[in-house]
Parts: structure tokens; C-alpha cells; sequence
């Protein structure tokens, strides 16, 4: 048996949450406990303060998506309640033009529980589908839209697999039908460079606990150019964030995901670098030694810290509760309180089987070398002992 590290758990549930990087926690504690004043608040100088490092925030977050105005930005919750005010307000706000709405069948739960909402209130959902790398047909969602399709929604990046879309592209076709496009790229900001301007999106959503900064905080950017974009709140009370999301404002929440955005801007090239090798590594070991193991999702479009990988003849929940050394998700974080095979992979062509026994490996900023070769060795570790079991105990092999 490989030792297990003094306890430390290994991590690569990145996909999941990261970790705060430090130098955010250091740049939002002055907003906790000094500078704690209601930004909102105008009728005095600790007031107007607070609202000028929100304003400061909001103009950083703009600049480094590629935006032209600090009042594209809206913060939010996260990229749960940016999607949903993106898909909502935009769906509200576009009655005028039609009630038919494209996206795509791997979006994450944020996109297609507000999509089904609509269903409900009369919104017509059409979801393309994708190709067994995860990757939607273009000429489908050509064919699918109309002159009465208010928006298209597609994420940049799947949480599960990391297949990226080809979004630009997208782009093009749902504005030359008239079309908004929003993007969910709750997944892809730190991991591969995200620009508004180049993806020539009107919505993108965005959430600072994806790339090192705190939960709870993220935002939705709405362009104000070319055309402008108006949405109706979904969130109603006193009026901040240009009346469309309510609620005194979490300063400190602004602060730590500009600066978070600032390191991941400043360090991203270095840190995807380093991150995909050792993701090759990891995914290699595993798939070299392993019979009977798959890599599901793009090799060419996919961001660098993600593997996913299907091992036949594995009970997967077995295979997590014998590896308490290392932190391991299989599919989406979001949905594991329903376990079923993951509809990602369904959606995919992987058979019921291989998409109910797969790995998401996520790797991250403070993720090293000894990790990777320790986790690998592990699961294969594990997965050649329970491989055994059966036969040693005079039992068939495995069942579903
Ligand atoms: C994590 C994630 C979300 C949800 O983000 P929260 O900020 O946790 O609400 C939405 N979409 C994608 C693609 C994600 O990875």
C-alpha cells in the first residue's frame, strides 16, 4: 500500500471551488473589518468610500473581460444567479422580438433550470446537441434558428469535461439572425483566456470562487455598445447595481474577485503551462496503466487542468470511499446529491455504464508534481485491488 501523505488530503476538485489565493483574503480584510461601510449609503464620507472601491472593483472586472464600460458590470451571488438573471431578464426584456430560446445539452444546472422555468411560461427551448467530445455542431444551431430566437445561451467551457465550444463562432451566427448571445464561462475564466470583445458575446457570466477568489460573489456582464442590452431584474428592492440586483452590495466579495481576476490575468499563461503538463501526466499514468480505462471529452478544445476519464468494471462510489486520501469528484459537483450517470457524458454517446463509472480529475494552482504522480499511483492502486475482489471472493464481476 502507496502511504498515504500525513494526512493531507490531495485535491483536484478544482472544477468544484478553488481555494482563495491569500493575496485575495489579504485585499478584501480591510473590507470586513475597516472600510465596512454600506456603499450605498452617500450621507457620509466611510459611505462614499466604500462605493468608490466598488466602483474601483467594477472598472478592474470590465477592463480585464475585455469590456468598454464599468457599468457593464454587475455583480452578483455568482454564476448561478448571473445565469439566471442573464436567461430570465433577457427572456423578459425580449418578449417583443419571440419566445423561442437555443442552448445546448451539456449547459450546467444554472442554464437548463431557469430554461425549463421558461418552458413552463410559454418560452419554446431548443437544446442542440453535442458530439462525442462535447462539442456542439454548428450547423445544427444554424438550422435552428429563426427570425423569433431572442438569445442563444452557451457556456464556454463544461465543468465536467473542460470541452470548450467553439463560441465565437456561435457568436457570429446568433447575431446575424438577430439573436443576443449569453456565455457561462463560470468554468473557463482562469483557465483559458476570456475576452468579450473577442467572443463577441452581449451576456457573460462569471463566479470569483472558479479562480481563486471568494464564494459567494461573481457577476454578469451586460454590453452597453453595439447594441445596448437591457434586462429586467429578477431581484427587486432598493435598486443597486443599476436597478438590477438588489441588495446592499458585498464590497469585500468585489474586491477579492478583481483581485483575484488581476493574478489570474497577470499569471494565467505561466500557470496553464504548468498545469497542463502535469494534467497530461496524471491522465497518461492512469491511462497507460489501467485496462479498460477512456479519456471522455475533447482533446484538442479542452482547458488545461481537466481530465475525465471512464473505468470500466469499477463501482465508482467504492472506488472514492477506498481513496480517502485524495479529493475526487465523478460528473458535477451540482447534481451528486441525484447520483445517476452523468447526463454530460449521456449526452455525449457514453453508454449508461461508462458514464456511471467516471472521474473528473481538476487541477489547480497549488497542485504539484508529487500530487499528480501520488494520485495516479493510487487510483490505480485501488482500482486494480477492487478489480480483483470479485474473483477472489468467487463473485461475478461487477454489477449495475
Ligand atoms: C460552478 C459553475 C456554475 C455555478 O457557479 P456558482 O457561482 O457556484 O453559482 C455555473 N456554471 C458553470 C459552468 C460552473 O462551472
Amino acid at each position: 500500500m502507496i502511504a498515504a501523505m500525513a494526512d493531507r488530503i490531495i485535491y483536484l476538485d478544482h472544477n468544484a471551488t478553488t481555494p482563495c489565493d491569500p493575496r485575495v483574503v489579504e485585499a478584501m480584510l480591510p473590507f470586513m473589518t475597516e472600510s465596512y461601510a454600506n456603499s450605498t449609503t452617500r450621507n457620509h464620507r466611510p459611505g462614499r468610500d466604500a462605493a468608490s472601491e466598488l466602483e474601483r472593483a467594477r472598472t478592474t472586472v470590465d477592463r480585464l473581460l475585455g469590456g468598454r464600460a464599468a457599468s457593464e458590470v454587475v455583480f452578483t451571488a455568482g454564476a448561478t444567479e448571473g445565469n439566471n438573471l442573464a436567461l430570465m431578464g433577457a427572456a423578459e426584456a425580449l418578449v417583443d422580438r419571440g419566445r423561442h430560446i437555443i442552448s445546448q445539452r451539456t449547459e450546467h444546472a444554472s442554464v437548463l433550470a431557469p430554461l425549463t422555468v421558461l418552458a413552463k411560461r410559454g418560452w419554446e427551448i431548443t437544446l442542440v446537441g453535442v458530439d462525442e467530445t462535447g462539442r456542439i455542431d454548428l450547423n445544427e444551431l444554424g438550422r435552428e434558428l429563426r427570425d423569433d430566437t431572442a438569445l442563444v445561451s452557451l457556456m464556454l467551457a463544461n465543468n465536467e469535461t473542460g470541452t470548450v465550444q467553439p463560441l465565437s463562432e456561435a457568436a457570429e451566427l446568433a447575431r446575424s439572425r438577430g439573436a443576443l448571445i449569453h456565455c457561462d464561462a463560470a468554468q473557463a475564466i482562469g483557465k483559458i483566456p476570456v475576452d468579450v470583445g473577442k467572443l463577441n458575446v452581449d451576456l457573460l457570466t462569471a463566479s470569483a470562487h472558479k479562480f481563486y477568489g471568494p464564494k459567494g460573489v461573481g457577476a454578469l456582464w451586460i454590453r452597453h455598445r453595439r447594441p445596448p442590452i437591457r434586462l429586467e431584474p429578477v431581484i427587486y428592492g432598493g435598486g443597486q447595481e443599476g436597478g438590477l440586483r438588489s441588495g446592499t452590495p458585498n464590497v469585500p466579495g468585489a474586491v477579492g474577485m478583481a483581485r483575484a481576476m488581476e493574478i489570474t490575468v497577470s499569471e494565467g499563461d505561466g500557470e496553464r503551462t504548468r498545469v497542463a503538463v502535469l494534467r497530461d501526466r496524471l491522465e497518461s499514468s492512469i491511462l497507460e496503466s489501467l485496462d479498460g480505462s477512456w479519456r471522455n471529452g475533447d482533446v484538442g478544445n479542452r482547458l488545461p487542468n481537466t481530465t475525465n476519464l471512464s473505468i470500466a468494471d469499477i463501482d465508482v462510489n467504492a472506488l472514492l470511499a477506498s481513496l480517502p486520501d485524495l479529493a475526487l469528484n465523478t460528473g458535477s459537483a451540482c447534481t451528486s446529491a441525484h447520483p445517476e450517470p452523468s447526463p454530460v457524458l449521456r449526452a455525449m454517446g457514453v453508454s449508461d455504464e461508462l458514464a456511471g463509472s467516471s472521474l473528473r480529475l481538476s487541477l489547480g494552482r497549488f497542485t504539484s508534481e508529487s500530487d499528480v504522480d501520488h494520485a495516479s499511483a493510487r487510483i490505480v492502486e485501488e482500482v486494480t485491488r477492487l478489480r480483483d475482489m470479485p474473483k477472489r471472493m468467487g463473485r461475478g464481476s461487477h454489477r449495475r
